[in-house]
């Protein structure tokens, strides 16, 4: 054997594959990671970026799935202040608005109230905001209130036939740093994390107990083997890609379900309002967009439900799907957003569960474990999932390999175990920022701001020993600084500017070509 054997190695670094990494590291297994490209890279950035407990999906019945969901919205809350905060969602209301007819909910009320044609009385909704605030053991997060949209300033954008609002709380996440820390705080407790490198094969191999002999590829064509006791297929949308090597290979019968690829799009336009709150808009389809407050300048649209051919064709936003977004935040606002207003947009593909639902939108967003352990080694696959959930999987999946590692440690990541820099207070952030101004007071406070944001209390690491603005080193725009790369290229597995600019920060749509190249060659130097 080449290297000592891992305990549990795992095939992707997207939340779901970071989680399970640090929650094993954290109980004293030994953890190997392969990610094919840069972590987070696949549908883990891809996200609305929200910590929710999915009020639409009271609709579909979730009743377990939404409890679950708004129980952890206050533990990664308190785990996290500096990537995720709590935030108001603005729900306009109109008596004539059609909810989607395929719900359980709606073929229900078809039966019991069929004089409701698809419409939902305000005390329906109310009551779906009353179970959504007293599910999940709400502490942290304000509960529902009605808004009257003549008054309050959350109406000004809307047009004038929207005069009632709900507003109720959930909470907002940086979603690819979500996926980086979980990888840091993995490798913090000994974890070996390997991006830019792909599993090309994987066999049941019998040494002195059985093993999986993991076969990988780097980007620049180096090969490594490596063992371990249990393989986890985190690989998201290439979940039942990765099986299917291993079926054929392997020769033995390893079990498939089948998921269905769903892609979402979103679209990003200058700022659309001057609040910190977002909107749940209702479209003439009843599906739900999202209207969201985005990295201070912007405004974030979203999102669809489209089907998805294959893992490997590019997840792009079509000209329908711009257009049917534009189209539905236009119902609500005062000035429509039309094409020229959008200035970027992102897809992702959800590997859903196959649950044989009518529809991509019906489709459950839970997530599925399958545990294959015969013969030989065994195999753990992840199907579907939330970034909401992905502490909750990582803890299920432990829970359900107990059995092949009896000394690991107990559940550990629900006890308020921080994220690396998120060991302060959740309404701390500002003492944060007020913190680094005082030990730095030649920085400029919104750089510092950034940095509390992204680095939390680590951002003193980042500044660390620096007593001018010439410490920072070379300037690259958008309040980056040499130093800033050096640091999350040493401690983040950041490559490429793009690694740097839309997964680590996000400050890519504040930087120009030429601002990007120079990032890029500074990294590559
Ligand atoms: P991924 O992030 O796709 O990670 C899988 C990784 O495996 C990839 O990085 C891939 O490169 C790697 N991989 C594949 N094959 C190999 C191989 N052979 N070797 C090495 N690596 C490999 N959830 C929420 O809770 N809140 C939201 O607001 C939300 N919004 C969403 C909006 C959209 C549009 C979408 C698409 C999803 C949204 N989700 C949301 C769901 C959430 O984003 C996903 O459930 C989650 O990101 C899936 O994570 P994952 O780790 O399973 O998959």
């Amino acid at each position: 054997m080449t290297v000592k054997p891992f305990d549990l190695f795992i095939i992707g670094g997207g939340v779901n594959g970071c989680g399970v990494a640090r929650d094993a590291s954290g109980r004293g297994l030994r953890v190997g990671l392969a990610e094919m490209n840069d972590l987070g890279s696949a549908t883990s950035s891809a996200s609305t970026k929200l910590f929710h407990g999915g009020l639409r999906y009271l609709e579909f019945f979730e009743f377990n799935l939404v409890r679950e969901s708004l129980e952890e919205r206050e533990i990664l809350l308190r785990a996290m202040p500096h990537i995720s905060w709590p935030m108001r969602f603005v729900l306009p209301y109109a008596p004539g608005m059609v909810f989607d007819p395929t719900t359980p909910l709606s073929r229900g009320l078809r039966f019991l109230m069929p004089w409701l044609a698809g419409r939902r009385p305000a005390w329906l909704i109310r009551a779906g905001l009353f179970l959504y605030d007293h599910m999940g053991g709400r502490e942290i997060l304000p509960g529902t209130r009605r808004v009257d949209l003549d008054r309050d300033p959350v109406g000004v954008p809307l047009r004038k036939e929207f005069t009632r609002a709900f507003e109720y709380s959930d909470c907002w996440v940086d979603d690819a740093r979500l996926v980086v820390l979980n990888a840091v705080d993995a490798y913090q407790r000994g974890a070996t994390i390997m991006p830019r490198t792909k599993v090309i094969q994987a066999l049941r191999v019998e040494e002195k107990k059985p093993m999986w002999e993991i076969h990988t590829q780097h980007e620049n064509g180096s090969k490594q083997v490596f063992y371990a006791r249990v393989l986890v297929n985190a690989a998201g949308p290439w979940v039942t890609k990765v099986i299917g090597q291993l079926a054929q290979q392997d020769g033995q019968e390893t079990r498939a379900d089948t998921i269905r690829l769903v892609r979402g799009s979103h679209i990003i336009t200058h700022k659309l309002f001057n609040h910190p709150k977002s909107y749940f808009f209702l479209g003439e389809d009843g599906r739900i967009v999202f209207a969201i407050p985005y990295l201070k300048d912007y405004t974030l649209i979203g999102t669809t439900d489209v089907p998805h051919e294959s893992p490997d064709e590019p997840a792009v936003c079509s000209p329908w799907e711009r257009d049917y977004l534009c189209a539905a935040v236009s119902r609500y606002l005062h000035r429509p957003v039309e094409k020229r207003d959008i200035i970027a947009t992102y897809s992702g593909v959800r590997p859903l569960y196959e649950d044989g639902a009518v529809s991509a939108t019906a489709a459950s967003r839970d997530y599925f474990l399958r545990l294959d352990d015969a013969p030989g080694a065994p195999l753990l696959t992840i199907y579907g999932g939330k970034i909401t959930t992905y502490r909750r999987l990582a803890q299920a999946v432990l829970t359900s390999l107990e059995q092949y590692f009896p000394a690991m440690g107990p559940a550990w990541t629900g006890q308020g175990a921080p994220l690396p820099g998120g060991d302060f207070p959740v309404d701390g952030f500002a003492n944060l920022v007020d913190d680094l101004a005082s030990a730095y007071p030649f920085a400029a406070r919104q750089l510092l701001a950034r940095l509390a944001r992204t680095y939390g209390t680590m951002a003193h690491q980042v500044l660390a020993g620096a007593k001018t603005k010439e410490d920072l080193g070379a300037y690259f725009g958008a309040d980056i600084y040499a130093r800033e790369l050096d640091w999350s290229k040493r401690h983040e597995w950041v490559v490429t500017a793009q690694d740097f600019t839309q997964r680590r920060t996000k400050t890519h749509l504040w930087l120009e070509e030429a601002q990007m190249r120079a990032i890029d060659a500074y990294l590559q130097s």
